[in-house]
């Protein structure tokens, strides 16, 4: 693949064949080593109807489901734009919340195993059945996929505060439950407060250094401070939401008379009906998968208050997996937009009508998980961020999870990370070696690309003191 580099970290693919606008890859030449498959699906994406600006990916890109993850592509509502299932991927409203103790780690270290060991149990994970709500009936799914985080909240399994700290309040507006499947209800029903397989974890982090103090001190952080982290989604119901979605728009398509070069890409006009059924339903499980951050954290609250007297505040919960419907200036014009967030996420800058008032003067709070034996990172959103206002949403992966089993043991892996200092307490040992830290880029190197193409800024670094992995 042909890159020009216009400065350093970003990337241009020029246009050629079908492509309407041309791709930006927001980068170093030692993050797109073998980036080759996903930079063919850059491409892809810029090719279809409506798109705007640029097919967009973040440091962090590789290989996904017809577009990359770590992809970003908004397409204009008003003239014929699509949405696509493909674009936000199969964990719909997948995401990362950060909370903060009211303790170091110092004053947390002799609870830490009794905290890990309480976690252990208490947090369903896997990727069967299994959840904090064990027996639910069809109507209070109902009231979860409308509600998200404020319904559990309403129902004693969190504060009021956290609302204003959750992306969109908590609950994302306009799910259509009528558009959730059967199948999707039944596998939804049995999983609600759970974290899911391998990549998904709870995971106990100390801040290890801030870099920005101003920034810190009003997401509630300081250097030696406990936190804890969730990163999950909305399990078996939002994968069944992109699989029955991905075969409706496959079959219409043709109708509107889209062509697209990977049928992975299956899409329709954001205002056809395929469109508005595919955005109704993925509201509803983005919901989903926000009820259930809120159940987990709710869970680990807890365990912190009776193991270790502690006390957690939500810093922030933001989404990494999509698509939202945004008004962006396009050539100068302000444009509607349907925002295709792909692993990546949002990060609005300083001043944004829709950040809390405490957190308005310095931007919204991006969480980037790394890996559970190297770091993870707090950023910021900054004025004039590019992509719609996006960054990248994690380390990314560089090995496949069959690689990463063969190139380490789950005991030796363990052992390793217990050598480290990192209290571990996997579901799998097998599902432990699938997420080996060197199955991911280096997230260091990945947050500087993010900063230095002026995506945000660094805020801290945290690393792990335990995981409690799915
Ligand atoms: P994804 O949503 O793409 O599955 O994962 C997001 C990111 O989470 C990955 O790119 C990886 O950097 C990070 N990650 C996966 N497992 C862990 C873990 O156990 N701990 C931490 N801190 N990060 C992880
Ligand atoms: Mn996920
Ligand atoms: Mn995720």
């Amino acid at each position: 693949m042909e890159l020009v580099e216009e400065r350093p970290h970003r990337f241009r693919i020029d246009r050629r064949g079908r492509m309407r606008v041309p791709g930006v890859v927001f980068a170093s030449r030692a993050l797109l080593r073998d980036a080759e498959k996903s930079l063919e699906q850059v491409v892809h994406v810029a090719t279809l109807p409506g798109i705007v600006a640029a097919s967009y990916a973040m440091p962090d890109i590789h290989w996904g489901y017809g577009f990359p993850i770590g992809g970003v592509a908004a397409t204009d509502v008003d003239d014929g734009g699509v949405v696509s299932p493909g674009g936000v991927g199969f964990d719909i409203s997948c995401g990362v919340r950060l909370l903060a103790a009211d303790v170091d780690r110092q004053a947390l270290e002799p609870a830490l195993p009794a905290v890990m060991d309480a976690l252990d149990r208490a947090i369903p994970r896997g990727a069967g059945p299994g959840g904090v709500w064990r027996s639910i009936g069809p109507r209070q799914l109902e009231r979860i996929l409308r509600g998200g985080s404020q319904y559990a909240v309403a129902e004693g399994y969190g504060e009021e505060r956290d609302l204003g700290r959750c992306e969109d309040g908590g609950a994302v507006a306009d799910a259509d439950v009528g558009q959730v499947s059967e199948r999707a209800r039944e596998r939804g029903l049995g999983q609600v407060g759970s974290l899911g397989s391998g990549n998904h974890f709870l995971e106990v982090q100390q801040v290890d250094e801030v870099y920005d103090e101003t920034a810190a001190a009003a997401f509630g952080l300081a250097a030696g401070q406990v936190c804890v982290m969730i990163h999950c989604g909305s399990r078996g119901l939002g994968h069944q939401t992109c699989t029955d979605h991905v075969r409706v728009m496959d079959r219409a398509m043709s109708r509107y008379g889209i062509t697209v070069p990977d049928r992975q890409l299956a899409c329709t006009p954001v205002e056809s009906p395929e469109g508005q059924a595919y955005l109704g339903a993925m509201a509803a499980a983005a919901n989903y998968g926000r009820a259930n951050r809120q159940l987990l954290s709710d869970a680990a609250r807890r365990i912190f208050r009776r193991t270790a007297g502690a006390r957690l505040s939500l810093v922030y919960d933001v989404s990494h997996n999509l698509a939202k419907i945004e008004t962006h200036p396009v050539a100068g014009v302000p444009r509607l937009l349907c925002v295709h967030r792909k692993g990546a996420t949002r990060a609005f800058p300083p001043g944004h009508p829709d950040l809390p008032e405490d957190l308005r003067e310095v931007g919204q709070p991006v969480l980037i998980p790394g890996t559970m034996g190297t770091a993870s990172y707090v950023l910021a959103g900054v004025p004039g961020g590019d992509a719609f206002f996006s960054t990248c949403h994690g380390a990314g992966r560089v090995m496949s999870r069959h690689q990463a089993a063969r190139a380490i043991g789950g005991k030796e892996l363990r052992t390793r990370l217990e050598a480290q200092g990192i209290a571990v307490r996997p579901r799998s040992l097998r599902g432990l070696s699938e997420e080996t830290p060197e199955a991911y880029k280096d997230v260091g190197a990945v947050v500087a690309a993010s900063e230095g193409a002026g995506l945000c800024r660094t805020v801290a670094r945290l690393v792990p003191l335990g995981v409690v992995k799915g």
